[in-house]
């Protein structure tokens, strides 16, 4: 794979900015009364099934998805609107997040007609939630060293293994794993694996919690002890999943969530910053902003290709390894930067414990969804260096 990367600049149509009308409408709405106080990303508290059939209901997930499965029809340039504008206020969408962004998509591709048909409208209204099995205790950036198995039975697909750091699975209505049905074959170490959609009430699964940093229960450990799933749960073509999670990948990197996790520190600094402003202080913002605005456009731009049918894999990278980078590091420049003053007036976290829990969070920014080295080897390849 070699080739050169390109961010095409990318203007919003009209449509797009009457959807950002539209939904800056519905957080108004849902702040005024009290649904959510706008706060950081989407780590905080961030699941509520009410506000995602909340959003359902307006139509804000499956913009993009054929009608006949329940979705809208519009155009990723809208559901980016509908994205960053949710983001950017930190509205309570974790419950919904990875079945729209990146489940959705998949089944809709890969996945059997009659399942299509009963999950994709369920996902639609915001009922219907879902978590990712890649990872396992040996198989993190390796994804091809996976173990957890699926073996074919009488009744379709007998599985066992392990999965760990699995998102949401304790309050996820399925899963999409990534599961051993072939050894490797000596000439492409890639083969072998399939993607299987596993309803988590399935007898013999057990979710173990995993504690993070902050002391939140955000991600567990995955048993599945002979689970039996249908025939018709295998999703695509057996042992070639590398393919299809390739294509999960590119719609999991890409997003303006790969910069907004901690924005709600630049929010405060300029709050701190009005009450206080000098040189340097506003030359700092200045320069965070301008990151900002070039991590949007180029995320805006990868919004672009997928509206024009493309799969850009390295942009993808490159969005989820500069923006996730800017994340992690916002903390500790906001740090640096922030005066000795008070914190902002209203109810919001103030400064320093806006800054305190963005510091948690942050480690773990450029590890989920493929780590800095990782991403800096797809970029690497796809520019022909390796
Ligand atoms: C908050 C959070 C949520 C997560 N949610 C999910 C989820 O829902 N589902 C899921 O499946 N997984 C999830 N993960 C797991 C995540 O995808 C893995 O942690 C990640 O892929 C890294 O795998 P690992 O932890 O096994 O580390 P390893 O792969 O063991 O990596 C350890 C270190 O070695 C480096 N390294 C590894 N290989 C190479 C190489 N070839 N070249 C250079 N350096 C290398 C890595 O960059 C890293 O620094 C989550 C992780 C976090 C932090």
């Amino acid at each position: 794979m070699t080739g050169t990367i390109s961010f095409d600049p990318v203007s919003l149509p009209p449509q797009a900015d009457a959807m950002r009308s539209r939904v800056r409408d519905f957080i108004k709405r849902e702040i005024d009364a009290g649904t959510f106080e706008p706060g950081l990303g989407p780590g905080l508290n961030r699941h509520s099934p009410e506000f995602s059939r909340k959003c359902g209901a307006q139509g804000f997930i499956g913009m993009t998805w054929p009608k006949e499965y329940g979705g809208h029809q519009h155009s990723f340039l809208e559901r980016y609107v509908v994205t960053e504008e949710l983001l950017a206020v930190g509205a309570p969408v974790w419950a919904h997040w990875v079945a729209d962004r990146q489940s959705g998509p998949v089944l809709l591709r890969y996945a059997d007609e009659e399942i299509r048909r009963a999950i994709l409208p369920k996902i639609v209204r915001g009922e219907c939630y879902f978590c990712i099995g890649m990872s396992e205790p040996d198989s993190g950036s390796d994804l091809f060293a996976a173990r957890s198995t699926a073996q074919r039975c009488d009744d379709g697909w007998r599985i066992n293994g392990r999965k760990i750091w699995t998102s949401n699975a304790h309050r996820s209505d399925y899963m999409i794993a990534l599961l051993r049905t072939s050894p490797a074959s000596e000439d492409n170490r890639r083969h072998g694996l399939s993607q299987f959609l596993i309803h988590m009430q399935t007898p013999g699964i057990s979710v173990t919690p995993i504690y993070n940093m902050t002391g939140n229960h955000d991600f567990n450990e995955v048993v599945f002890d002979d689970v039996v799933v249908p025939e018709n749960h295998l999703i695509g073509e057996a042992d070639m999943a590398w393919k299809q999670a390739t294509s999960e990948l590119a719609y999991e990197r890409s997003g303006p969530e790969r910069f907004l996790e901690t924005i709600y520190v630049l929010y405060e600094l300029v709050d701190l910053a009005a009450a206080n402003p000098g040189e340097r202080l506003t030359e700092g913002i200045g320069r965070l902003v301008a990151q900002l605005t070039t991590l949007r456009n180029m995320s805006l731009s990868v919004a672009g290709m997928l509206e024009a049918g493309e799969l850009p894999e390295i942009e993808s990278a490159l969005v989820k390894e500069l923006g996730t980078n800017w994340e992690q590091a916002l903390p500790g420049r906001a740090r640096d930067l922030a005066p000795a003053g008070q914190p902002a007036p209203g109810n919001r976290m103030n400064f320093d414990q806006t800054l305190a829990y963005a510091t948690l969070i942050a480690p773990k920014l450029t590890i989920q969804g493929g780590t800095r080295e990782i991403l800096r080897g797809i970029i690497a390849r796809g520019l022909g260096l390796r």
